[in-house]
């Protein structure tokens, strides 16, 4: 506290990120970046960047790797913008789309870095509980008392849970929420899910997020986008041009542009993950792990009637990092644990084995 701090430093309650731990030999499981390094074709358009040119400030309007999201998602370069990781473009989205009147609705079960978005732009929001199964259910933003929504915005699937809702329920939302923005947080959709993008043409107030942090495994370059109606695009656009003229590097887009063009890589590595996944959870609830139905890079597991922070503090002390949330109480049992390699997971399951084993768990 500073007397030095403006009023609104002083209300803040930052996001809190999962831990970066500087020790060696760690399992690290808890951040959901991926097990494998990006494309050798990215690294190559690294290195060319690395001369002379750095001098000189990087293209702001980020053109080249907007074609190549554009293309690869078949939307048009103007329905397209980009941000120095999809958190930047949230903030954006914060600022531009969802600052009105009327309270932002989103999942009071979901990423926390929504509600610190409203405190810092001053937004007023409104927790939608997750039903009785952890998931989101579209009517229950349907709700009479909350048809006048500032917008809604969840990540689909949903984090930390994994749970995924169809297309055709996210068409209901949007067909019965016409008048305020509808943002798709589509984080993890790569592991299981499908995208929402293709409907951005037919709802002009839909707007979907996506980072190269997950399935494009460059967490470390931060880079992520989104894509809506032209309209919707501008306004960030102008939010951006009003903070940042240049929010992502010459590395950034040329590693972005690369990874978005290496398709088959990119294929390949999410197959993986979806495979190792798979494994995971068949290995966890035959040792007694319940774990819920995920279309992420990441499994939500609880072992019936113990705590997840007691699991989790067990798992460290064999060197493995996990996450788990003592709010709400409700997820306190969870831990969400990244889907890492096969040699990772197999890992994971014999330290758990022990644990549940040789551990009086309440
Ligand atoms: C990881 C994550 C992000 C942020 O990704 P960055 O591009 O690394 O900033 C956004 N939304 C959700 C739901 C995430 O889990």
């Amino acid at each position: 506290m500073s007397q030095y701090w403006s009023k609104v430093v002083h209300s803040l309650t930052p996001y809190v990120p999962g831990e970066q731990p500087k020790l060696p030999n760690l399992v690290k499981l808890n951040t959901n970046e991926s097990p494998y390094g990006p494309s050798r074709r990215v690294l190559d358009a690294l290195r060319a960047e690395v001369g002379d040119t750095l001098r000189l400030y990087p293209d702001p309007g980020s053109d080249k790797l907007r074609a190549a999201i554009a293309k690869r998602h078949g939307v048009a370069p103007d329905e397209v913008f980009v941000g120095n990781g999809s958190d930047e473009v949230l903030a954006h989205v914060f600022m531009g789309l969802l600052k009105h009147d009327a309270p932002v609705l989103f999942p009071d079960i979901t990423y926390s870095f929504y509600p610190v978005y409203c405190g810092l732009y001053g937004i007023a929001f409104e927790p939608v509980p997750l039903n009785g199964q952890f998931e989101i259910a579209v009517d229950d933003y349907l709700q009479p008392d909350r048809q006048r929504n500032g917008g809604i915005i969840f990540p689909n699937p949903n984090a930390p849970t994994g749970q995924f809702v169809p297309l055709r329920e996210i068409e209901r939302l949007l067909q019965a929420n016409a008048n305020s923005v509808v943002v798709i947080d589509e984080a993890y959709v790569d592991f299981g899910g499908e995208s929402c993008v293709p409907l951005i043409k037919k709802y002009p107030q839909l707007l979907v997020t996506h980072t190269l942090s997950k399935s494009r495994a460059l967490a470390g370059l931060r880079v992520g986008y989104a894509t809506g109606n032209a309209d919707l695009i501008e306004a960030l656009n102008r939010v951006k041009d009003s903070f940042n003229s240049y929010p992502l590097d010459r590395f950034a887009q040329a590693g972005a542009t690369a990874a978005m063009e290496d398709e088959d890589y990119f294929q390949a590595m999410c197959r993986k993950v979806i495979s190792t996944k798979a494994r995971l959870s068949a290995d966890l609830q035959a040792i007694g792990f319940e774990v819920l139905p995920s279309a992420a890079n990441f499994i939500f597991t609880r072992f019936p009637g113990s705590d997840g922070a007691y699991i989790a503090a067990k798992l460290r002390e064999r060197s493995i990092i996990v996450r788990h949330f003592k709010n709400p109480a409700r997820i306190s049992p969870f831990m969400r644990i990244t889907i890492g390699t096969d040699e990772q997971c197999a890992g994971l399951v014999d330290a758990l084995r022990e644990i549940v084993k040789f551990n009086k768990i309440k």
